[in-house]
């Protein structure tokens, strides 16, 4: 058996009930689904999903697992295997096989590009289940107020709906990771909270308000919008932008919209 290797973040889930727990999501779905798998490693989820009659593209960067994954699923021809950075991978290319549902246990350094990454790309996806490391998972599902809300929370919610599913613990892995993990979901929004015309400057109220989380919306605004401004969002200047829900998020936005016409 191949090592497992730091540098691909590879810790392999190892639990059988996380396993099934996940797998579970995508069974009992209709034939057609189209489920794209990041980063197989060494098939924990990939068998499950395959049993599921699913079309399965999976996407591994470790070019040593690719032999023993054609190996070991040689009888399976509903898997199409790519050795490729998720990172890099153009999601259009599966156009033709959407609503895709993606799906993977994401190693750290990978998981927080690749959602953003993604959230370009929302059109063609149905859903994502990913495992991710806890500080993460605490950070997508946060809302206004919680210790972990900030840019990360508001930009994801703003166009999918964030739920926590389970929360694992480092056993589950070989080799254990040094802190906990758990799986979310991901759904996209039919529409985003904020319209998309308003998307860029929506973004740059929410990097600034954030951008000293210890200030208050007063002093990180500054240049962004006024004090007067702040308060025709209807919004306490003096606040600080973690407690500030997506909603006035986007009054902020309205606000810095029509003084910018
Ligand atoms: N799915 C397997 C499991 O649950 O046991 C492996 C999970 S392991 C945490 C992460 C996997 O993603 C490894 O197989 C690793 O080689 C692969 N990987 C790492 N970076 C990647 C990238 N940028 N694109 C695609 N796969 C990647």
């Amino acid at each position: 058996m191949v090592r497992a290797r730091k540098r691909f973040g590879q810790n392999f889930l190892t639990d059988t009930t996380i396993i099934d727990k996940i797998v579970g999501r995508f069974e009992g779905c209709p034939g057609e689904q189209t489920i794209v798998e990041i980063g197989p490693g060494r098939g924990a989820l990939t068998t499950g999903l395959l049993n599921t009659g699913a079309r399965l593209i999976a996407l591994e960067l470790d070019r040593d697992l690719i032999p023993l994954l054609q190996q070991q699923f040689r009888k399976h021809n509903n898997l199409t295997l790519h050795q490729t950075d998720a990172l890099r991978f153009d999601f259009n290319t599966l156009r033709e096989y959407a609503p895709l549902r993606l799906v993977g246990n994401l190693p750290y350094n990978v998981a927080t590009p690749l959602i953003f990454k993604l959230l370009d790309d929302l059109s063609l996806i149905q859903d994502m289940h990913f495992m991710l490391q806890w500080e993460v998972v605490a950070r997508l599902c946060a809302r206004a107020g919680d210790k972990h809300y900030g840019q990360l929370s508001v930009m994801v919610q703003n166009l999918c709906e964030s739920t926590i599913l389970l929360e694992v613990p480092p056993e589950s892995f070989n080799p254990a990771p040094k802190v906990n993990s758990g799986v979310i979901q991901l759904t996209p929004r039919a529409e985003p909270l904020i319209s998309k015309a308003l998307q860029e400057q929506f973004s740059t109220v929410v990097k600034t308000s954030f951008s000293q989380r210890r200030k208050t919306l007063r002093n990180n605004l500054k240049g962004v919008l006024t004090e007067a401004q702040i308060k025709e969002s209807g919004i306490e200047p003096g606040l600080r932008a973690e407690v500030l829900t997506i909603e006035q998020f986007a009054a902020l936005t309205d606000t810095l919209a029509q003084h910018s016409d």
